[in-house]
């Protein structure tokens, strides 16, 4: 399984492509739906806290997001994971283009209106700026890119969920916790 991915894809949301990356290429289809199989193995990725679910698989390094290749007869289709866990609550529904993450947590595909919604480009914008996030900068605010939160994220709950070990990846560890810097 391909852990890291980044090979640029169509259908990224809020980020340029990358140019001169892909040297292969392949069949490519927006319409090919996921198999059961391909379903199962999206959910066999997912770390259920009590809060977030969190995909532990395939993350972009560009934009930091999870990634799910599937194929059919030689063609291939890939989605970022949270649009994926979409896909699987509404269904292939071109009226909203992006996920919303109420949670603030890239990785999570928790469906619900407190974590994950289906929204539209703009007013997915105007969340993320409302709450101090910088929109479509892939940057976390504590000097690490997305991909780079991701990645460590990943890292500390891939084995299950560690409230500790999470709260550390993401930065938020108590004062007291912290190491001695000078
Ligand atoms: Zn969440």
């Amino acid at each position: 399984m391909t852990l890291f991915d980044d090979i640029p894809l169509p259908g990224l949301e809020l980020e340029p492509r990358h140019e001169g990356v892909v040297t292969e290429r392949r069949a490519y289809s927006n319409a090919i739906a996921p198999s059961a199989h391909t379903i199962d193995r999206f959910w066999s990725r997912v770390i259920r806290s009590p809060g977030c679910w969190l995909w532990v698989g395939a993350i972009s390094g560009g934009d930091g997001y999870g990634r799910i290749t599937w194929r059919r007869d030689g063609v291939s289709r890939t989605m970022s994971a949270h649009r994926f866990a979409l896909l699987l609550a509404y269904g292939d529904d071109d009226s909203y283009t992006v996920g919303e993450h109420r949670c603030n947590e890239p990785l999570c595909v928790r469906v619900d209106d407190g974590h994950l919604i289906p929204s539209t480009q703009t007013a997915n914008l105007r969340y993320a700026v409302a709450c101090g996030r910088a929109g479509a900068n892939r940057t976390t605010g504590d000097g690490r890119t997305r991909a780079q939160r991701s990645l460590a994220v990943r890292a500390a709950i891939c084995n299950g969920w560690d409230p500790i070990a999470y709260a550390e990846a993401v930065g938020k560890v108590e004062d007291r916790d912290l190491p001695t810097l000078f």
